[in-house]
């Protein structure tokens, strides 16, 4: 397999639907120890109106696949993290317009210009303890297997998001509502950084199975 389909990202995008609200309650216990305990409760709306729009735009292109799904978040999710998710799928669907297959340069280009989007718009970097932390580790993942077979690298960067993920339990919080407990941040895991590295985890289990 050299290419991602537009029928893989659309199956995509249901299972994130699934994964969201199968952990609704364990992203909210994380948004709970370190923020105001939203987050799960946020993707799950975010993902439910995905859900209801797809239907419209599963057989267009990714690129406005990827824009209806960024209007959607932006305009359901709220919070911190609504404008950052539908940031990153806005930003995505530039590079995508227009394309049925994306090759695995096409799909770090997409994602790659979602994480500038989040980092433009939030002004979180590396360490903050954000789900900045995730994209980062996906992205230098993908980017040093811009060589590798598309399913090699993929399988590289899940590993890496699982690590960008972990990474945050043992930072302190410079972004979000998270910094204002400083210190007492550090010892848990970023809610956004997680539902990051689900997204992530998604998107490879629906290209690769
Ligand atoms: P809110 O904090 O408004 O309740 P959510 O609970 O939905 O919003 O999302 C919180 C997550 O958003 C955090 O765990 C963090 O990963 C992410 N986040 C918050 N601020 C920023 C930022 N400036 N840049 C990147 N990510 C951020
Ligand atoms: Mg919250």
């Amino acid at each position: 397999m050299t290419q991602v389909t537009k029928q893989q990202i659309v199956r995509w995008l249901e299972n994130a639907a699934a994964k969201f609200e199968q952990e609704k309650d364990f992203l909210t216990e994380l948004d709970r120890q370190i923020g105001d305990a939203d987050h799960g409760a946020n993707m799950q709306r975010g993902f439910h109106k995905v859900m209801d729009k797809l239907p419209d735009v599963a057989d267009k292109d990714i690129g406005t696949i990827m824009k209806t799904t960024g209007m959607a978040l932006l305009s359901t999710i709220g919070g911190a993290s609504g404008p950052l998710y539908g940031t990153l799928f806005l930003r995505g669907a530039i590079s995508t317009e227009a394309k049925e297959a994306l090759d695995l340069a096409a799909l770090t280009t997409m994602l790659s210009d979602g994480l500038k989007g989040i980092q433009q718009r939030g002004k979180a970097v590396a360490g903050d303890k954000t789900m900045v932390d995730t994209w980062l580790a996906i992205l230098n993942t993908l980017a040093q297997n811009q060589h590798a077979p598309l399913e090699e690298a993929l399988k590289q960067a899940l590993n890496a998001s699982e690590q960008g993920m972990l990474s945050t339990i043992d930072m302190q919080a410079r972004k979000g509502r998270a910094s204002y407990l400083g210190e007492r941040s550090i010892g848990h895991q970023d809610p956004g950084a997680t539902s990051s590295h689900y997204l992530f985890a998604e998107l490879c289990r629906a290209i690769l199975s």
